[in-house]
């Protein structure tokens, strides 16, 4: 039995990597020139296997690889990726050893985090590249921007300090929009707080070399926010917006994930049998269901219980009852010859948004949501 006879035998990830380079490609030609492409590879590549994924991106042309914490870079650099790779997580300076040896970019977004990293770099005698985050209303990490004068000559001058102190190299200037995808207004706020920042700092004899404001639907929807780099995450992975595919479709990038299940067993069960864990369904006619090797521990989420639908046969078939953490059922009875060990999708660029949305979630949970346990199976 081969390592792809066992990847596939019970539930397994599909990645497309021939997608991931039409995304990207498509995604290249949409940013303004001279902006470079970051491609965010945290969390497992948005559970799409950050290896292959970083390795093909590397090779499309990409310029950039963000991950969330230093861990996962050096995953990278053990891994051959020699790109410059920018940790987007708060510092820690706990790991800035790593940070030296492994060349990891990190974003600062206070002072005494940045101080506790020079002191590290001072002593061995290193430099740690760092980008300087603004907090323009995300308010989650970085240098508070401000409303009065007074206090953005403080803040900028805390920001100068910061990038004066030895052992760091102030690389980069950024900023996270909070609502790209909804609040136009705020989203601009937030660009002109940004660029009133770097005109602040600059003033002060601070230039940095690159700032970027924009992750994937900011880019998509303010071109003057792609400034020197463009931060693309979801939209890589095939999806243009957080809840629903059409966008992504409509600008012709393609799903890079499916994710499938061997059917274990087919059954005949009379009208009034109740299905799984807390008896939640109960059979209205004679049925014939499909049990599937996937469960909530696989990454198909329990809340998904009798409210979505699989793909067997191309036909939709409702899951029944509660979702276990190995196995669920679906409703087959309305297809013919459905058998053990024929394919069923679970998730693909119209399940993917559809569990979002039946589950109150966004894309970007659902395809971070295949587990361990799913083996990631690659095709080009
Ligand atoms: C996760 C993240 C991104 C990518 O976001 P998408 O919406 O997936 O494009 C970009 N920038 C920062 C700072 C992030 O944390």
């Amino acid at each position: 039995m081969d390592d792809l006879q066992i990847a596939t035998s019970r539930t397994w990830a599909e990645i497309n990597l021939a997608n991931l380079e039409h995304n990207f490609k498509i995604l290249k030609s949409l940013l303004n020139p001279g902006a470079k492409f970051l491609a965010v590879c945290k969390a497992d590549a948005y559970g799409h296997g950050v290896i292959a994924c970083a390795k093909k991106l590397q090779a499309c042309g990409a310029d950039w690889i963000a991950v969330a914490s230093v861990v996962e870079g050096v995953e990278l650099r053990e891994n051959g990726i020699t790109l410059p790779i920018l940790c987007l997580g708060q510092a820690n300076p706990e790991l800035a050893s790593l940070m030296c040896e492994h060349e990891i970019t990190q974003a600062v977004g206070d002072f005494e985090n940045g101080k506790a990293l020079s002191d590290y770099a001072r002593l061995v005698g290193k430099k740690i590249k760092i980008h300087v985050k603004i907090d323009t209303g995300m308010s989650r990490t970085g240098f508070y921007w401000p409303e009065s004068d007074s206090d953005k000559a403080s803040t900028a001058a805390e920001i100068k300090n910061l990038c004066e102190l030895p052992g760091l190299e102030a690389e980069g200037l950024f900023t996270h929009f909070a609502a790209a995808d909804e609040d136009e207004n705020f989203t601009r706020l937030q660009l002109k707080k940004f660029l009133d920042a770097k005109n602040t700092l600059a003033a002060l004899g601070l230039a940095f070399k690159i700032s970027h404001a924009a992750a994937s639907v900011g880019v998509l929807n303010y071109p003057e926010a792609h400034l020197d780099i463009g931060r693309f995450g979801l939209v890589l992975y095939g999806y243009a917006s957080t809840d629903t595919g059409n966008e992504g479709s409509t600008l012709g990038l393609k799903p890079v994930m499916k994710v499938k299940s061997k059917i274990t067993a087919v059954r005949k069960l009379p009208t009034g049998t109740t299905i799984s864990y807390g008896r939640t369904f109960t059979l209205k006619r004679d049925s014939v269901i499909a049990v599937l090797p996937i469960g909530y521990a696989d990454g198909l989420p329990r809340v998904l219980s009798n409210e979505f639908s699989v793909k067997i046969h191309n036909s939709l078939c409702p899951i029944l009852g509660r979702i276990c953490m190995d196995m669920c059922m679906a409703d087959v009875t309305d297809l013919e010859g459905v058998k053990p060990g024929d394919v069923a999708t679970i998730f693909d660029e119209d399940l993917i948004p559809l569990a979002a949305k039946n589950s109150g979630t966004i894309i970007h949970e659902i395809v971070c949501s295949p587990s361990p346990r799913v083996p990631r199976v690659f095709i080009e």
